[in-house]
Order: structure tokens, then C-alpha cells, then sequence
């Protein structure tokens, strides 16, 4: 019977995922200052987007368990062991798997979507419990009018192509990572010991019963850039931002594009 181990020492992070950590934070930074020079419906306590059909990068839940430490990453696993059951939306590919299937002219596999989909579950009183390192799935969820009154985010296709481009270049910074739903991603980075924290507990046996059976099956690995998804009529207009994405994935050597 497996039992609960430590790692390592409690207190000493896991440094070689601190360049590409940094990097991501940059990539973060870089689409905040953009998307806040517009006029946006998104406030605090508007959490009608905040569903547990999240989806995420390996590398950012690094970022969330690093932001969490070692005293928080323990609630925050159990947290999501409690959700597994909850319907929530789990893809079928990557967003670079998608360009890249675009491009051979094959036809991407079907996503099935949850009628109804959960509350995340790192939402408490309305407010994302990690927010200075939500996903950016989350981020990216961003609308120029109350989705309340509408039913539904509006973007413009500019907003769209950015979006797209930013999930491309994230993909590409973890591109020996894998990508799934933020649950079925959390658990697997913590079932295998591979937060940014060292001295994770490894799952006992019946931790371990309670984690979908299923669950590497749920986990996308992620690919490196074939083709970005920009339009024509967009590149231009887009192109500095592009600059930008690529001079902070240079400076990550270790993820960098080939
Ligand atoms: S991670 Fe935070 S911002 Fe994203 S859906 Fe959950 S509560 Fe909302």
C-alpha cells in the first residue's frame, strides 16, 4: 500500500520551472495591459463566466499551485478531488493540435460541451480565490458588454484573433506539457509530485482511488506551433504584440521555439 511521502524539504521551490514561470507571467502581464486599454464589462463580483469548464496549460497549474505554497496546494488538490464529479468540459485538442489539423486539411475531433457545467470550484463569495494567477483562459474571457444582459461574452474578431494567438503562444512556452480541464489538470500535476512546490504529497491509495481512473486520458500533451491562427486582415495590426511574444519566448531558453 502506497503511503504519503515527501518530496524534499518543504521550503525549496522547484527552480527549474522558474524561467518559463517567469515567462508566463510576462505573457500574462503583456495581455493585461492590452486588453485594460479598453473599455471592458468585466468587474469584480461578475463571475458568470467563472464555470468549472476552465481549461489550462501543465505550466500555468504550476503557477497556481506556486502561488498556493506548500500550506494552501494541500485544500486546494482536495478541492478539486471533490469536483471530479461535476460535469465540466474536457477537450478533445489543443489549441496548436487544431492549427495543426487545420493545416494538413483534416477535420478536428468533436468537442462534446456540459449543458449545465459546475461553479468553478476556485471561486469563494463570488471572487476567484487565485486570482493574480488565473488561467489564461480566464483572463482571455473578457466582454465589452454585461454578459448578464446579453447571455453571452462579446468580442470583436480582432479580440478573438489576440486571444487565439496568446493560447498559441502559451501552449508553445509549455510545449512538453500537457493541457486539459483546470481539474483534471490540478490533479495530475499533483498526482505525480510535479507542482512548482517541492515536498508534495504523493496520493495515498485511496486518494488515489478517488482520482478518475481515466485521468491521463483526460490530459492533452501540448505541441509546438505549426501555424498561427491569424487572418490576414489581422496581422498587421497584430504584429506587435507578436513581436513582443516572441522576444519573452526567446528569453526562455528552455521552452523556447525551436
Ligand atoms: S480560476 Fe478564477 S477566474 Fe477562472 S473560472 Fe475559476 S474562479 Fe473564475
Amino acid at each position: 500500500m502506497q503511503t504519503n511521502k515527501r518530496k524534499g524539504p518543504m521550503e525549496t521551490p522547484n527552480d527549474h520551472n522558474r524561467p518559463a514561470l517567469d515567462a508566463l507571467s510576462r505573457i500574462y502581464r503583456l495581455y493585461d495591459d492590452y486588453i485594460n486599454s479598453f473599455s471592458l464589462a468585466c468587474r469584480k463580483h461578475c463571475a458568470d463566466c467563472c464555470t468549472i469548464s476552465v481549461t489550462l496549460t501543465s505550466l500555468e497549474g504550476r503557477m497556481i499551485y506556486a502561488f498556493a505554497g506548500p500550506e494552501k496546494s494541500e485544500p486546494l488538490f482536495y478541492k478539486m478531488l471533490e469536483s471530479t464529479n461535476m460535469p465540466r468540459f474536457q477537450p478533445a485538442m489543443t489549441t496548436n493540435q487544431y492549427a495543426r489539423l487545420c493545416t494538413e486539411h483534416r477535420d478536428p475531433p468533436e468537442e462534446q460541451f456540459p449543458e449545465k457545467p459546475g461553479v468553478c470550484p476556485l471561486l469563494e463569495n463570488d471572487v476567484c480565490s487565485i486570482y493574480p494567477v488565473r488561467p489564461f483562459g480566464c483572463r482571455s474571457m473578457v466582454s465589452s458588454e454585461p454578459c448578464r444582459r446579453t447571455g453571452s461574452a462579446h468580442m470583436d474578431d480582432f479580440t478573438l484573433t489576440v486571444n487565439t494567438m496568446f493560447l498559441q503562444i502559451i501552449e508553445q512556452l509549455d510545449r512538453h506539457g500537457f493541457s486539459g480541464n483546470l481539474v483534471d489538470v490540478l490533479l495530475k500535476l499533483r498526482n505525480s509530485g510535479d507542482t512548482s512546490n517541492s515536498g508534495d504529497t504523493i496520493l495515498n491509495s485511496s486518494e488515489l482511488s478517488m482520482v478518475s481512473p481515466e485521468l491521463r486520458e483526460l490530459l492533452l500533451p501540448n505541441e509546438p506551433i505549426t501555424a498561427l491562427m491569424i487572418p490576414q486582415e489581422h496581422y498587421r495590426k497584430i504584429l506587435p504584440l507578436l513581436n513582443t511574444l516572441n522576444h519573452i519566448l526567446n528569453e526562455a531558453p528552455a521552452f523556447s521555439a525551436p
